[in-house]
């Protein structure tokens, strides 16, 4: 059966939903919503054949052709402006996220909704849905064998209150750590970021050890270090 990781997905999707999985590999995702919703349509979009042909598979073995359309393109090429109310693109590192989501800006905020599953790197996500008029409206942290996913969910709404402070160096911290999760603070969290202290602090010792020492680079990992220690040791 589907992933959790791919089930907290399909939540965040309303019923009879007309949305995009963008990176679908097996279309897994647009299989799954659209056997429980008849009403939910969808386009599965993958830039590799392989993956292509994956998902042509499960669609064919599903008999979901009605509901499901498989296309081959890059990113949001697939999809036309205002084709899609969802956008989900899950399973792929922030950065890359971020950029299929600025290479056709014009269709990604044609939609209402953009969901996002970041491996890594939420932070730059988290910034492009600020900068872009999408305010974050929730975010889940979850533990699936091992590894730790997030969900971002961000409406495109004028009159929706943003998560984020006014203050810049709380509003930095907020993107690092999620808005909401950082709130929250769940086993996940507690583990992910116990982690990346681990790491940030033998980096930090690497670099001072170094030869030559990038100060600004040294002071930027610093302040994460804090903010990140501020969260797992203090409360609220
Ligand atoms: N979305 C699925 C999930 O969350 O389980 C599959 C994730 S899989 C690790 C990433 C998929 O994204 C691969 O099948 C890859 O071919 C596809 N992909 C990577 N870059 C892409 C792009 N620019 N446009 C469309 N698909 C892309």
């Amino acid at each position: 059966s589907l992933s959790n990781r791919l089930k907290i997905v399909a939540g965040y999707l309303p019923q009879g939903a007309r949305f995009a999985d963008i990176g679908s590999d097996h279309a897994y995702l647009p299989a799954y919503v659209c056997q429980k919703d008849l009403d939910a349509k969808a386009i599965a979009g993958e830039v590799n054949q392989g993956p292509l042909d994956s998902a042509k598979k499960t669609i064919r073995l599903h008999q979901l052709e009605e509901q499901v359309d498989v296309r081959l393109g890059n990113g949001l090429a697939v999809l036309r402006e205002g084709e899609a109310d969802q956008i989900v693109i899950a399973g792929m590192g922030g950065s890359l996220i971020t950029s299929i989501l600025k290479n056709q800006a014009r269709i990604a905020k044609s939609a209402s909704r953009i969901i996002a599953q970041p491996n890594v790197d939420a932070r730059e996500v988290r910034r492009w849905f600020e900068q872009n008029g999408f305010i974050l409206m929730a975010e889940e942290m979850v533990e699936e064998q091992g590894h730790i996913y997030e969900v971002l969910v961000a409406d495109k709404q004028e009159n929706a209150s943003s998560p984020y402070s006014n203050d810049n160096q709380k509003k930095g911290k907020q993107f690092l750590l999620g808005p909401y999760l950082v709130k929250e603070k769940n086993a996940a969290f507690i583990e992910k970021w116990t982690l990346e202290k681990a790491n940030l602090e033998r980096i930090i010792s690497q670099m001072q050890q170094a030869k030559r020492v990038n100060y600004e680079r040294m002071s930027a990992f610093q302040t994460e270090l804090n903010w990140i220690k501020e969260e797992l040791y203090h409360e609220g």
